[in-house]
C-alpha cells in the first residue's frame, strides 16, 4: 500500500466552515439531507439517496446515474 499521507500534523487546524467533504444535499425524492457521499447524482432526478433509488427501481424507472 503506497503511504501519501505525508501532510503537517497542524494541517488539521485549520478553520473548517466550509469544508468541501461536508457537503449535503436534499434528496429530490424525500427531501432528507444526506451527505454528499451517501446520495446518487442522477441525470434526470438530481440528487436520491439509496432507499428512493430502490423504490424507483423496482417501479421500472430508467435511472442514469452520473457518479
Ligand atoms: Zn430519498
Amino acid at each position: 500500500m503506497e503511504d501519501t499521507n505525508n501532510k503537517p500534523v497542524n494541517a488539521t487546524l485549520k478553520t473548517n466552515d466550509s469544508k468541501p467533504t461536508d457537503k449535503r444535499h436534499r434528496c429530490q425524492w424525500c427531501n432528507a439531507l444526506f451527505p454528499e457521499s451517501e446520495l446518487h447524482l442522477e441525470a434526470d432526478l438530481g440528487f436520491l439517496c439509496d432507499h428512493c433509488i430502490m423504490a424507483l427501481r423496482s417501479r421500472g424507472e430508467n435511472l442514469i446515474p452520473m457518479n
